[in-house]
């Protein structure tokens, strides 16, 4: 670290150092690094990658040389999920998730907390949110998906609004532990994340997760430990199960041929909830996996490659 109070930006390991200097606040404006932030005396932040893209999750790690007894972050009006690392006093981690159509640009995260003692904590980074790289395709499909009737409308808008309820929803405690798995078997990565369709000349919504390939009766597996916040046939999605994971994290499984897990049950990482099929609005068995963070729809292989390690 500089005498004089620069801000440094190292690579360690995945992670990029973003400052720790309590000085590196009397930097006159402009002079800080692309990326980089400041902390109060004693306390890191780190970043698993020094910028963004929509649709993308980042990791952050606090470490404060005292304990601590609370962290939370706010990136933009967005609070961030914080959790202790198991037996640390002094490290917490975070998930930063980039919603799909986040406007791109440079964003404020800053993060608070106290220690054990009321010692006031916090530090401040500016995350910069670049444009997806999202394929576009054109599509013809059944004209009942595209035009649909006032019924389907009205049922399609209920189901819409009742996800977003539940994705509103932050379960304070963190249900999970250790990684996340792919929820199929012998599958290891997914399409079409953030894909925008053309259906029959006109755009649709962006989609919000990726496509695991399966066949009708594969076994969907829960990525972690969760709780059923949903388990129902809905008009796009088919037979649909969303585990909160708490801490605003959810995963969302559409298009099952089978539903085995009801709401308010609690799974274990792992556990069977339902099998591929092609119910809903779909030209294939296959299994939509998506992920929501604080509300933000974001790729879920990046929870499987971020929480690796863990
Ligand atoms: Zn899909």
């Amino acid at each position: 670290m500089s005498s004089q109070g620069r801000t440094i930006v190292r690579k360690q390991g995945m992670f990029f150092a973003l400052a720790c200097l309590a000085a590196a606040a009397l930097l006159p404006p402009g002079a800080m690094a692309k990326g980089a932030g400041t902390c109060t005396a004693g306390t890191t932040l780190r970043l698993s990658a020094p910028e963004s893209s929509q649709g993308s999750l980042l990791l952050i790690e606090v470490k404060s040389a005292k304990p601590l007894s609370e962290v939370q972050g706010d990136w933009g009006g967005r609070s961030v999920p914080f959790w202790r690392e198991v037996a640390s006093e002094t490290r917490r981690k975070g998930l930063l998730g980039v919603d799909l159509e986040k406007a791109p640009g440079a964003y404020a995260l800053k993060v608070t907390g106290q220690t054990t003692r009321g010692e006031k904590m916090s530090c401040s980074a500016t995350v910069t949110v670049r444009k997806g790289r999202f394929a576009t395709e054109k599509l013809q499909v059944g004209k009942q998906f595209v035009e649909p009737s006032p019924e389907q409308i009205k049922r399609a808008d209920e189901e819409r609004q009742k996800l977003r309820d539940i994705f509103d929803r932050v379960t304070p405690e963190r249900l999970w532990d250790g990684k996340f798995r792919m929820p199929l078997d012998g599958v290891t990565t997914g399409s079409n994340f953030g894909r925008r369709r053309i259906l029959n000349g006109n755009p649709g919504t962006p989609h919000g997760g990726v496509d695991l390939p399966g066949t009708t009766g594969t076994p969907v597996h829960a990525a972690q430990r969760g709780k059923v916040a949903l388990a129902e046939e809905l008009f796009f999605s088919g037979n649909t199960v969303v585990l909160d994971h708490g801490l605003g994290i959810y995963t969302f499984y559409g298009h099952l041929s089978e539903i085995d897990a009801k709401v308010g049950d609690t799974l274990e990482a792992g556990a069977a909830l339902g099998k591929v099929g092609a119910t809903g609005r779909v030209t294939g068995p296959h299994l939509h996996w998506g992920l929501t963070v604080e509300r933000a729809r974001v790729n879920p292989l990046h929870i499987v490659k971020l929480l690796e390690n863990e």
